[in-house]
C-alpha cells in the first residue's frame, strides 16, 4: 500500500492561529495527506472541544502544562519558543522513527526557528502566515530597514500597496515601546523565510493581486485561504461545517433563533474579537451608538468586558438588541438578516466577512486591524470606518452615523454589491481549480515526488 505523505502542523497556540492552520490542514487531508495538527500544553483545556476527524492531533510541551494561558504576553514568548523547541525536536525525532515519518513542518510564521529544528533532523519546512499579505509585506518592509519605526513622517509609500497613512500602518510602527516583544516577533517572521521553499499565506490571490504578486515575484508565495469551513465556500468537504476550536462557549441558539425573527439585512453584528477590551467610556459609547442607530444589534459582549455595559443598557434595549458573551460567528455573518459587521477588523473576521458577503463598519484597536480597515475601505470597497475624536474614543454620533451609513445610505448598497463580489471571488480560490486550491495541489504534488 502507498504510504500517505505525512505533514506536521505546528501553529502558535492562540484561536486566531490554531483555525486557520487547522482549516489549511483539513484542505491538506482532504487530498490525501496525513496531517498531524501539533498543539502545545497551555491549550491543552480548551483542546477538549478538538476532535480527531480527518486530522490527527498530538500535544507537546510549551512549558506550561497547566492550561488555560492563552494570551500572547511578553515574558511568555521567549520562554515559549525556548520550550518548544526543544519538545518539537523530540517530536520529530519520534515520529521519524515511527510508522509515519513525517515528510513536512508547516510552522506558524512567529516560530521561524521552528525551520532549524526540523531541518536539523532532515524534514523541510514551510511558514504559513495568519495575516494578511499587505501586513506580511509591511513587516518584511520593517525588517529590511525600509520603514522608520516609529513612523515619522504621516505616510509611507511602499511598493504595490496604497499609500499608507499613520493611521494605516500596524500599531507597532506609531508606538513602538508599547510591545516590545510582540514588534520582535512581527518583524522577525522574516528573519529566515527566504530560506523556506513554500511561504503559505491565509489569503486569496485576487483579493490582494498586487501585493501578492509582488511577493511571489521574489519568494515562493503561495495563497492558501481563505481558510474558512468548506461549508461557507465551496461545500467539498461536508464535514468541514465549523472551526473546531471555540475557545468560548457560544449562545449558538439564542443568536440564531433571534436572528430567525428579523427581516432580511435589518440587523447589525457587532464584535470585537477574543482579545479586544474596550475602555468602560468607549464600551458606553457603543451602546448607545448602536441603541441610536435604531437598527436592531446582535453584539457580542466577553463575559470579562460584560462589567463595563452601561447601567440599564440591557434593560432599555430588550426590543431591539441582543447581547450574548460569544457567538457561531460563521453561522451568524451567513444569516440573511445580518446588514452589516461592526468589527475590530481582525484578519479572521475581515475574511469570514468578505467570504460570507457582509458589509462592514471598521472600528480597528490595534497590531494589523488598522492596516486591514485602510483596505476594508479603499481597497475593497466594503465598508466605512469609524473615526476616531481628540481623546481617541469613538464616539456615539460617529458610530450611528457609519452604522446607518453602511445599513441605509446608497454608498451601503455599493459595499453590499461589492461584498457579494468578493465572496463570489472566495469561493472561487478554493473550489477545484482556484488559486488556492492549486496553490495546495501543487504542493502536495511536488512533496509526493521529493
Ligand atoms: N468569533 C466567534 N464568535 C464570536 C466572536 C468571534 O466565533 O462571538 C471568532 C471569529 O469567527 C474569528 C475569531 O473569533 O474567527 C476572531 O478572530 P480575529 O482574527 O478576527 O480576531 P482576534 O480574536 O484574533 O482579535
Amino acid at each position: 500500500m502507498e504510504r500517505k505523505t505525512h505533514i506536521l502542523v505546528i501553529p502558535y497556540p492562540i484561536p486566531g492561529h490554531i483555525n486557520p492552520m487547522l482549516q489549511f490542514s483539513k484542505r491538506l487531508a482532504s487530498k490525501g495527506a496525513r496531517v498531524t495538527l501539533v498543539t502545545t500544553t497551555s491549550l491543552s483545556k480548551s483542546m477538549e472541544s478538538l476532535q480527531e476527524g480527518s486530522v490527527y492531533f498530538e500535544t507537546i510541551s510549551d512549558g506550561y502544562e497547566e492550561g488555560g494561558n492563552l494570551k500572547i504576553v511578553d515574558a511568555r514568548l521567549e520562554h515559549f519558543s525556548l520550550v518548544v523547541a526543544q519538545s518539537l525536536a523530540e517530536l520529530i525525532e519520534r515520529q521519524n522513527s515511527s510508522q509515519h515519518p513525517p515528510k513536512f513542518l508547516v510552522y506558524d510564521s512567529v516560530m521561524p526557528w521552528a525551520l532549524n529544528v526540523a531541518r536539523q533532523l532532515g524534514v523541510d519546512g514551510a511558514p504559513f502566515f495568519t495575516q494578511s499579505c499587505a501586513v506580511n509585506a509591511i513587516y518584511h518592509h520593517a525588517h529590511q530597514g525600509s520603514i522608520e519605526m516609529p513612523l515619522k513622517t504621516p505616510s509611507v509609500s511602499l511598493p504595490s500597496m496604497p499609500s499608507l497613512g499613520i493611521n494605516d500602518v500596524p500599531s507597532f510602527f506609531n508606538d513602538t515601546a508599547s510591545y516590545p516583544a510582540l514588534l520582535k516577533v512581527v518583524i522577525n517572521q522574516f528573519s529566515n523565510f527566504q530560506e523556506a521553499n513554500w511561504i503559505f499565506c491565509n489569503t486569496y490571490d485576487k483579493l490582494e493581486h498586487e501585493v501578492v504578486n509582488w511577493m511571489a515575484s521574489r519568494w515562493p508565495v503561495k495563497t492558501v485561504g481563505p481558510t474558512i469551513p468548506s461549508m461557507f465556500l465551496d461545500k467539498r468537504l461536508e464535514d468541514d461545517k465549523e472551526y473546531d476550536l471555540n475557545l468560548f462557549k457560544p449562545n449558538a441558539d439564542a443568536c440564531m433563533n433571534w436572528l430567525d425573527t428579523k427581516e432580511i439585512g435589518s440587523v447589525v453584528y457587532a464584535s470585537f474579537g477574543s482579545l479586544a477590551a474596550l475602555g468602560e467610556e468607549q464600551m458606553a459609547e457603543v451602546a448607545w451608538g448602536l441603541k441610536n442607530s435604531n437598527c436592531y444589534f446582535l453584539w457580542v459582549v466577553r463575559a470579562s468586558e460584560e462589567k463595563k455595559l452601561p447601567i440599564n443598557f440591557l434593560q432599555e434595549t430588550t426590543e431591539k438588541g441582543l447581547v450574548v458573551t460569544w457567538c457561531p460567528q460563521l453561522d451568524v455573518l451567513a444569516h440573511k438578516a445580518i446588514g452589516c459587521f461592526m468589527t475590530h477588523c481582525g484578519w479572521n473576521s475581515t475574511l469570514e466577512a468578505l467570504s460570507l458577503g457582509v458589509p462592514m463598519v471598521a472600528m480597528p484597536q490595534w497590531t494589523d486591524q488598522p492596516t486591514n480597515a485602510k483596505f476594508i475601505v479603499d481597497v475593497w470597497k466594503v465598508g466605512v470606518r469609524i473615526k476616531v475624536d481628540e481623546k481617541g474614543i469613538v464616539t456615539r454620533e460617529e458610530i450611528e452615523m457609519c452604522v446607518r451609513e453602511v445599513m441605509e445610505g446608497e454608498r451601503g448598497k455599493e459595499m453590499k454589491k461589492n461584498s457579494m463580489r468578493w465572496k463570489e471571488l472566495a469561493i472561487e480560490a478554493v473550489d477545484a481549480g482556484g488559486s488556492s486550491d492549486k496553490n495546495i495541489e501543487e504542493f502536495l504534488a511536488k512533496l509526493a515526488h521529493s
